[in-house]
């Protein structure tokens, strides 16, 4: 097993009901029962917000934390019909929450936005896992790097608490496809997003993560790439059995 952290991050996207706990629970005892994945690993399970509070109070697992999965960018209240600010979800029990995910780019999240939700979710302290990543048609342009760059440059600021970040590239194109870039395309494009950012801020680069059609059958692939910090798991991580498989074959 290698020494590096690694995080394993699971994003339930719209999905789910009390009843999933049980989820959440199974990979708990999971993890109590092998405790060679306890330490040098990050669980965390981002789950919908109608499930944070009711998870929070019910079940406090060691092991798995719990996310939101994006914020309104205005922190204080106000008349922001259905919105739900950083400070809302911290309340909840949220200590992670993703943000930039493509799946709300789409509908219209801009670079701008993503910023304000960023420092907002950075302000109440809680570890922002920022989405980056191209379009099919940007990649066939041979535009990856300069997206990314851009995405980088337009939404994170100096002013940041960066230690509380955590980026995670998603090619567009690969969520929810079955379809994952080449080891040698993420080996490039991880160094490029670790050099981009040390290069900006001075700093050293936070866990870069890779998400996108991540599943029991590809993980090991990834294990031999030492840039990526962990992954960013969509549909497989809705199912108990799938979210350890990939656990179990990633260290195999
Ligand atoms: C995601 O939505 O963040 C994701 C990675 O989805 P999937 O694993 O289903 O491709």
């Amino acid at each position: 097993m290698t020494n590096k952290l690694k995080y394993f991050i699971g994003n339930w996207k719209m999905f789910g009901d009390f009843t999933s706990l049980k989820i959440i629970e199974t990979i708990h005892f999971f993890l109590i029962k092998h405790k060679k994945y306890q330490k040098k690993n990050i669980f965390v399970m981002c789950i919908p917000s109608t499930l944070i509070s009711f998870f929070s109070i019910k079940f406090k697992s060691k092991f798995i934390n719990y996310g939101a999965q994006n914020c309104y960018h205005e922190s204080r209240y106000g008349p922001y019909t259905g919105s739900v600010s950083a400070s809302m979800f911290k309340n909840a029990g949220a200590k992670y929450i993703i943000l930039g995910h493509s799946e709300n780019r789409y509908e219209g999240e801009t670079n701008v936005i993503i910023k304000k939700k960023v420092e907002s979710a950075l302000k109440e302290n809680l570890t922002v896992i920022f989405c980056i990543g191209e379009s099919l048609k940007q990649k066939k342009n041979g535009k990856t790097i300069a997206v990314l760059g851009k995405q980088i440059r337009d939404s994170i600021t100096r002013k940041n608490n960066l230690k509380k970040l955590i980026i995670a590239y998603e090619p567009i194109w690969s969520i929810g496809t079955g379809k994952i870039p080449k080891s040698y395309e993420l080996i490039k494009i991880f160094r490029f997003i670790k050099r981009e950012f040390e290069v900006k801020f001075k700093k050293k680069s936070p866990p870069v993560l890779y998400g996108g059609s991540v599943n029991p059958d590809n993980i090991k692939m990834f294990s031999s790439i030492s840039e990526i910090d962990g992954f960013l798991i969509g549909a497989a991580s809705q199912s108990h059995k799938k979210f350890i498989d990939i656990i179990k074959n990633y260290y195999k």
